[in-house]
């Protein structure tokens, strides 16, 4: 008690001395930081909530942090655009469950998402949106919830995935525009199948309000998506789950869309829901520059296996993988730094290739790349640090230390037992 008060204290006097943005100061000393697509030993300075510098022998403020980072990458956190849940909590369940997400989140290096309203009946949507919404000015305990991710409910019923079928409808300008009023700036992405009536009008005027359109739940065709691509989709969601597949014949929307330099391609990378090959595939077709790292993560993300509930649904997680009563895949269990190694190690991309699908390509889907999604002075100071075991250590958001690993947990390979090795560190 004495202990909290103490602190309270001595943070609200340092604010109002020192720090426009709130927060302590830190000097990250002798990491390979990560700027511009590659790892450079340097210090990284962080100062009122923002990178203040990056170079080599950074001098600490006088009461700055310094963290010893040698042997550690310092990277830039990771931005989630697909996630349900975490920690028995769901996104829908309001306020204080997105919360306790955005705190588990920042454990595993997510320093900003987008919470992502399950299709469920438009009142709810509507109400847990409003929450999402809300938290997006909470003081920041963990990952910055960056705007709301809405997740059909216009989507095709034949590529419904987990999503609750009698809550499906058909597009509604009446409907998206009622959303978009109570949500203003708040709304972030739209989940949409471009094939249904009334499709048009509804991307339209989603991009005509600076609003991110991917096509998913869908089964769009080739020709289709071309057209869709011109209204304004510029994202696949969760591409090659819940859509029409590619075909040698008919190409459909994931072909369009590779072919597409507008268009941006996340995926879940947990290796359950697309094979790790092909992910290498798409990256390849599609240019590492427009991937995008998701976890579709729902309540059970950092939790034992057994039973939970998705949207209302009862799920069963056996081996990483949540599933309905009739087998279909429902969402992930995965985290940003488990998708990060998966790409790195199992798909072989690498660190920064990985680190770029995981933080720059979202940043920069999402339009706010000038302040976040990379690590330059001035940007925030949105900054994960990783050990040799790829785990986080460290994750700063907007300048404010919201987790921190036991320091004897923590593992250099640079400078510890050759055995690190193994596990491939040093950016490959
Ligand atoms: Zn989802």
């Amino acid at each position: 008690m004495t202990d909290n008060n103490h602190m309270k204290e001595t943070i609200s006097d340092k604010d109002e001395q020192s720090d426009e943005k709130g927060g302590k100061a830190f000097l990250l000393k002798g990491g390979k930081v990560f700027v511009e697509n590659e790892f450079v030993e340097s210090d990284l300075l962080i100062k009122n909530g923002l990178i203040a510098a990056i170079g080599p022998d950074l001098e600490a403020d006088g009461d700055a942090r310094v963290i010893d980072c040698a042997g550690l990458m310092v990277c830039p956190g990771f931005i989630d655009i697909h996630c349900h849940g975490a920690m028995g909590r769901d996104i829908m369940d309001g306020l204080d469950s997105i919360e306790a997400i955005a705190r588990f989140k920042a454990t595993q290096g997510t320093t900003g998402f987008t919470p992502t309203i399950l299709t469920n009946p438009l009142e709810r949507m509507r109400w847990a949106a409003i929450q999402a919404k809300i938290a997006m000015n909470l003081p920041l305990t963990g990952a910055r919830v960056l705007g709301v991710h809405i997740e059909g409910p216009f989507v095709n019923p034949n590529y419904k995935g987990a999503l609750p079928e009698a809550d499906i409808l058909l597009p509604n300008i009446y409907e998206i525009q009622l959303f978009l009023t109570e949500l203003g700036d708040a709304a972030k992405i739209v989940t949409i199948a471009p094939e249904l009536p009334g499709a048009e009008s509804t991307i339209r005027l989603l991009k005509k309000r600076n609003i991110v359109v991917s096509a998913g739940h869908t089964d769009c065709s080739y020709q289709k998506m071309v057209q869709a691509i011109n209204w304004g989709v510029t994202n696949l969601s969760h591409t090659f789950n819940a859509m029409r597949p590619v075909h040698h014949r008919e190409p459909g929307l994931i072909a369009a869309a590779i072919d597409d330099d507008r268009v941006y391609c996340d995926v879940i990378c947990d290796l359950i829901h697309v094979h790790e090959w092909i992910i290498k595939f798409l990256a390849k077709a599609k240019g590492l520059d427009k991937c995008i790292i998701i976890t579709d993560a729902i309540s059970a993300a950092g939790m034992p296996e057994g039973e939970y509930t998705l949207g209302g649904q009862y799920v069963i997680v056996s081996g990483r993988a949540p599933r309905l009563i009739d087998g279909r895949l429902a969402g992930s269990v995965l985290t940003m730094i488990r998708g990060v190694r998966n790409i790195a190690e199992k798909a072989g991309l690498g660190m920064p290739a990985a680190l770029k699908m995981a933080a720059e390509n979202p940043a920069r889907l999402l339009g706010i790349f000038e302040n976040k999604g990379s690590l330059a002075p001035g940007k925030d100071a949105d900054v994960c640090i990783i050990d040799g075991r790829r785990r986080v250590t460290h994750t700063f958001v907007e300048g404010a230390l919201v987790y921190e690993m036991g320091v004897t947990e923590i593992v250099r390979p640079n400078l510890d037992s050759g055995k690190e090795q193994q596990n491939g560190d040093n950016g490959r």
